[in-house]
């Protein structure tokens, strides 16, 4: 049996990623075989490739993210069983593949009402989504927010779901096509760059500014977003889609207000089993209840990826993106 793969032997641009023949692997104690229907694009996938983030041996197969059928399981998995629909987000990478092995416990039981595309496309930026607003900084009915790339796989859910619990949405976009389409998932208020942000922030919520910055962008908009925070308030550092944010002045953070930082992780959030399925159970209540429409406003075969994250990296993409194997 074999596999096909998106491998990269190095670091690089997109051109790295070759689409390789491989064995099929086989599971393992604790571990499943997934067949998958659908694989999700990400921009930590870009972090990858061009090895901001670190990967320990190459050649590696890329990606985080995918959801399909399981094909066989190693001793002693309970979690799930030959024939689940499934999906799942998170580390080791490897989810450009049509198959791959994985540890049983990081899978979730895809409901059927959710079909393939839109699993691959939600887990990653859904379940992130969630722990940002019902953890990292759990939002209030009545409060104004401010989101960063809010057109984007992360942002679009984000506008709606704190839309749904009652939340003023500020978002930051690139373009007015794009403030068009955060508007229509419940963005309140759209600003379009980030020159004038805080000036901008200080006249919609009439000075009061904001308790939370939900920042993925990094570099560009670190230094902006602090100012767009009232006193007390917590900047939500999650991402870096513009480059890394330079070394933090603690100073800085008593200057602008006793500000809060965090700079968290899907990965803390969802350490623990329990805290995997409680995460992926309130995003599938969120999608099933048409709370959160998932829009999935890309799609490739898997053998194009390169192409699908120059599409992500050159900012041309909306929503959510999948690859199809
Ligand atoms: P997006 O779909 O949001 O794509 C990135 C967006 O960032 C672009 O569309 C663009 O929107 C904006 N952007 C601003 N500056 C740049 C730039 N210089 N180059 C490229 N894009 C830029 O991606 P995702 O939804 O996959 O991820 C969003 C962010 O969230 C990423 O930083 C990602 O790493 C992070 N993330 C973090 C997680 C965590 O747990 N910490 C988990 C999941 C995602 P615009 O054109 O409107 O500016």
């Amino acid at each position: 049996m074999s596999t096909k793969a998106i491998r990269i032997h190095a670091h690089g641009g997109p051109e790295v990623l070759r689409w390789e023949d491989m064995p099929t692997p086989e599971p393992g104690p604790g571990e499943a075989l997934v067949h998958h229907e659908a694989v999700g694009l990400n921009y930590i996938d870009i972090y990858f490739r061009a090895g901001l983030y670190k990967i320990p041996h190459l050649p590696a197969i890329l990606g985080l993210e995918g959801a399909g059928v399981v094909r066989a399981v190693g001793e002693g998995v309970t979690e799930v069983a030959v024939g689940d629909r499934v999906a799942y987000a998170g580390g080791p990478i490897g989810a450009y593949a049509t198959e791959r092995v994985i540890a049983a416990d990081r899978l979730v039981k895809l409901p059927d009402s959710i079909d393939f595309a839109t699993g691959a496309a939600m887990m990653l930026q859904g379940m992130t989504a969630q722990y940002l607003i019902r953890r990292t900084y759990r939002v209030q009915s009545g409060e104004t927010v401010l989101v960063h790339a809010a057109a984007g796989g992360v942002g679009l859910i984000l506008c709606q779901w704190a839309k749904h619990l009652g939340v003023r949405v500020i978002g930051v976009v690139s373009t007015e096509a794009k403030a068009e389409l955060a508007r229509a998932h419940g963005a309140d208020h759209v600003v379009v760059g980030h020159q004038n942000l805080a000036a901008e922030v200080r006249r919609i919520t009439d000075g009061a500014m904001v308790p939370v910055v939900y920042d993925g962008v990094g570099k560009d908009t670190f230094l902006p977003s602090l100012d767009c925070l009232a006193p007390l308030g917590l900047m939500v550092s999650y991402g870096n889609a513009s480059g890394p944010v330079p070394p933090v002045e603690v100073g800085m953070l008593a200057a602008k207000g006793s500000l809060f930082l965090t700079r968290p992780t899907l990965a803390t959030y969802t350490a623990r089993r329990e805290d995997l399925v409680a995460v992926a159970n309130d995003l599938f209540a969120v999608v099933a209840s048409g709370a959160v429409n998932i829009r999935v406003n890309q799609t490739f075969p898997l053998a194009e990826a390169a192409a699908a994250q120059e599409a992500l990296e050159a900012r041309r993409t909306t929503g959510s993106t999948v690859l199809i194997p």
